[in-house]
C-alpha cells in the first residue's frame, strides 16, 4: 500500500464489531487459563502478552504501522528517541565493542554514545558525514560492531549518504543504524538505501502536536547475523535467560533483533511506552503525510526568504540549491526533507537574540518539529556552557538560530520573521 493508506490504515484492521480506532489495553498484566499456557509465553515459544514493561497489544499495533511505513520487518515501541537509540546499539555491542558514527547527530545521542556508554567500556569513533570512502573504511577496527548516523542530523540538518554509510558497514559485516527521525519515512526510506535497522524520536513529527515522548526501532530484516555469528554472540549463541534459545536461529534475520531487544533489554531496562502515549502517538501518525508536506513547504518558504535577507549572513537547508547537500537531499528526499531550518544572524550573537524576542508566532522552545513554530539559539540555551570558538567548531556558532517551522501560513510566518528582523 500506499505510504499515505499506511499512516491513515496500517497497523491494525477492525474484525466485525470490533472497534474502528485502535483500543487503549490499558492493562500491566494478562490472564491465562493454565501454568504451562503461561510458560511457553516465558520459553517464547507462544506469541502472546503476559507484562506490559516488555509488550503491550496497544504499542505493538502502532509499531506495526511504523514498521509498515518504513518497509522493515518488525518494530518495538520505546518510552523515547533516547531508549530507542540506546537499545538499538546495546541490542549488538557490548563492553570492549566499538561504533563508527556521523559527528553531527543530535547532542543527546552523541553523549549517550561518547560518555555514557563510554564508561559501559564501549568506545566509538565520530566521521564526518561528507568524509572521502577512504576515511569512513579507516574509522574501522576489528571490534567495530554497528555504524551510526542521522538520515537529516539534529541540528545540524547534514545529510548522510545513506548508501556510502552502508557499503562501509557491510564491507566490515556490520549493520548501519539510521535515526530517520526529521524526515520520517513519509519523505525517506533508510531500508531501501541498504540501512539495517532504523530508530525513531516519535516526539517530533510522528506525534507532531508536542504532546507525547516516544521512540521506535525498525528491523529492515535483510542483515545476516549468523554470517558475521563470532561479532553478534548476544543473537548468534544461546541465551540461557531462555532455556539456550538462539535468536537468529529461532527468529531469522526478520525478527532476531527486535525479539531480543524485547526479551532482554525490555525485560531488564524496562522503557516501554505506555499504551495512551501510543494511542496518542497513532493519532499523530494518521495525518503524518499530510503534515510533512505543509512542514517541508512552510520550511522551503521561510528558507528561501532569510537567504535573501540582508541582516541573514546564511541559511542552512537542504532544500536550497547553495546547500553542500543539495545533491545528497534530491537522490535520498526527492519529496521533502523537514521543516527545520537553521541560520545566521550577519549581527551576531545579540542580533540572534533581539530577533527571537521579537517573534510573535515563533516561541523559543528546546522543541523541533511540532505543530507550533517554534526557535532555539543554542549557544544561549543547549550549549551554553561553550565559548564562541567552541561553539563555532561544534557547528552551531553564537549568532545560530534553529527554527521548526510548523503548520502555520508561510505568509504569516515570513511576516512575523521579517518584523523582527526590522528590530534588529
Ligand atoms: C529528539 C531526538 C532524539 C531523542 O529523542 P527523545 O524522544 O527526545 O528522547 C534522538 N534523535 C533525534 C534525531 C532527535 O531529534
Amino acid at each position: 500500500m500506499n505510504r499515505d493508506t499506511i499512516c491513515v490504515q496500517g497497523g491494525y484492521t477492525p474484525g466485525n464489531g470490533e472497534p474502528r480506532q485502535i483500543p487503549i489495553i490499558q492493562s500491566t498484566t494478562f490472564k491465562y487459563a493454565t501454568s504451562e499456557d503461561m510458560g511457553k509465553l516465558f520459553d517464547l515459544e507462544a506469541d502472546g502478552y503476559f507484562y506490559s514493561r516488555l509488550q503491550n497489544p496497544t504499542c505493538d499495533m502502532v509499531a506495526k504501522k511504523i514498521c509498515e511505513l518504513e518497509g522493515g520487518t518488525a518494530a518495538m515501541l520505546t518510552s523515547s528517541g533516547q531508549a530507542a537509540n540506546f537499545f538499538a546499539l546495546f541490542n549488538i555491542c557490548e563492553a570492549g565493542d566499538h561504533i563508527v558514527a556521523s559527528s553531527t547527530i543530535y547532542g543527546g545521542t552523541f553523549n549517550l554514545i561518547s560518555v555514557t556508554m563510554a564508561k559501559m567500556g564501549i568506545t566509538a569513533t565520530f566521521v564526518d558525514p561528507l568524509c572521502t570512502e577512504e576515511e569512513l573504511n579507516a574509522a574501522f577496527r576489528p571490534n567495530t560492531k554497528v555504524v551510526f548516523g542521522e538520515t537529516i542530523a539534529n541540528p545540524a540538518l547534514t545529510v548522510l549518504d545513506i548508501e556510502k554509510f552502508a557499503k562501509a558497514a557491510h564491507a566490515h559485516g556490520v549493520p548501519l543504524m539510521v535515526d530517520n527521525t526529521f524526515p520520517t519515512p513519509v519523505n525517506c526510506r533508510p531500508f531501501e538505501w541498504g540501512a539495517d535497522i532504523v530508530t525513531h524520536s516519535t516526539t517530533k513529527y510522528m506525534d507532531g502536536h508536542g504532546a507525547v515522548l516516544g521512540g521506535a526501532i525498525v528491523d529492515g530484516g535483510k542483515f545476516d547475523w549468523m554470517a558475521h555469528a563470532e561479532k553478534f554472540p548476544g543473537l548468534c549463541t544461546p541465551d540461557d535467560s531462555y532455556h539456550g534459545i538462539t535468536y537468529a536461529e529461532r527468529f531469522g534475520k526478520e525478527g532476531a533483533f527486535i525479539t531480543k531487544a524485547t526479551a532482554q533489554l525490555m525485560r531488564d531496562f524496562g522503557s516501554m511506552q505506555s499504551p495512551m502515549n501510543a494511542y496518542m502517538l497513532n493519532l499523530g501518525l494518521e495525518s503524518l503525510h499530510v503534515r510533512m508536506q505543509r512542514h517541508c513547504a512552510n520550511g522551503m518558504a521561510v528558507a528561501q526568504f532569510l537567504e535573501n535577507h540582508p541582516k541573514v549572513a546564511y541559511v542552512n537547508y537542504c532544500g536550497l540549491e547553495s546547500s553542500p547537500y543539495h545533491a545528497l537531499a534530491q537522490k535520498y528526499l526527492p519529496n521533502g526533507s523537514c521543516g527545520v531550518v537553521s541560520f545566521g544572524l550577519a549581527g551576531g550573537r545579540q542580533a540572534a537574540s533581539t530577533f527571537m524576542k521579537e517573534l510573535k508566532l515563533a516561541a523559543i522552545e528546546t522543541h523541533v518539529a511540532d505543530a507550533r513554530t517554534c526557535c532555539l539559539n543554542p549557544a544561549s540555551s543547549t550549549h551554553r556552557q561553550m565559548n564562541d570558538e567552541q561553539l563555532a567548531a561544534a557547528g552551531v556558532p553564537a549568532e545560530l538560530v534553529r527554527m521548526s517551522c510548523g503548520l502555520e501560513s508561510a505568509e504569516d510566518l515570513i511576516a512575523d520573521i521579517a518584523q523582527a528582523l526590522d528590530k534588529v
